[in-house]
């Protein structure tokens, strides 16, 4: 199955001028010795998404050191051929077991699309560029673990809100509204909530996902779909 997860790559996650580690290297961004064990919910999500995607991979799980910057945070780093995920404890709490499933999804496909085994160049607009456009295939993967629209939604909601998520009724349109995104316009290594959104909606009705599930009626065709968002990537950081 990860054949055809691999075919969910975003047409400008090009990793041919990132700098190559190797694929059997220690790649830790965060060394995981020491850390204690990930509760029994992140290791039942690792597990659905491993059953969903039909996927082989040994992956543990461990919780992260949170800063202010990074209260609500997950990331996957390698060791050989281990995987580790690293989420901070407010980020478990915030989230219920279906959004947990596509924010492990999330990091599952960086780990798919090989994402650890490069490193970035000197160029910092190249690279947050290529940051993005590896963003947009990861949440894929995270979409293809919940395969549910809403799920993938309220998932970027508490993202994007944290605790404040509550007070803020799930506005899809506000959600994905990026000419009016109040935080448009700036370089950043994430692409902007609104058009990671706007990606998996439009991913989600796409030709080569609609393929995936067995279902020959789509409406956008893939290569019209990634111009429309690399497009606005590009907008996004220039
Ligand atoms: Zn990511």
């Amino acid at each position: 199955m990860i054949v055809k997860l691999k075919t969910f790559r975003f047409k400008n996650d090009s990793l041919s001028n990132w700098v190559y580690k190797g694929s059997n290297k220690e790649v830790l961004f965060m060394n995981p010795d020491g850390l204690p064990d990930a509760p029994y919910k992140v290791l039942k999500s690792i597990n659905y998404v491993k059953k969903k995607l039909v996927l082989d991979m040994n992956i543990r799980a461990h919780i992260a050191t949170e800063s202010y910057s990074s209260r609500f945070n997950a990331l996957i780093t390698k060791n050989h051929q281990v995987y580790f995920i690293l989420i901070t404890s407010p980020l478990i709490n915030l989230l219920d077991d279906n959004e947990m499933n596509f924010v492990i999804g999330h990091e599952i496909g960086h780990a798919i699309f090989n994402h650890l085994d490069y490193t970035k160049t000197a160029d910092t607009t190249l690279d947050n560029i290529k940051s993005q456009c590896a963003e947009i295939s990861a949440d894929r993967i995270g979409f293809a673990s919940v395969d549910d629209i809403n799920i993938a939604a309220s998932a970027l909601h508490k993202l994007k809100y944290g605790i404040r998520y509550s007070q803020n009724k799930i506005d899809i349109k506000k959600l994905t509204d990026h000419i009016n995104d109040p935080e448009s316009g700036y370089s950043t290594t994430h692409p902007i909530d609104s058009l990671r959104l706007e990606s998996i909606i439009r991913f989600s009705m796409s030709k080569k996902y609609r393929e995936y599930t067995g279902d020959p009626r789509y409406i956008f065709e893939d290569d019209g779909l990634e111009n429309y968002i690399y497009e606005n990537i590009k907008k996004q950081i220039y």
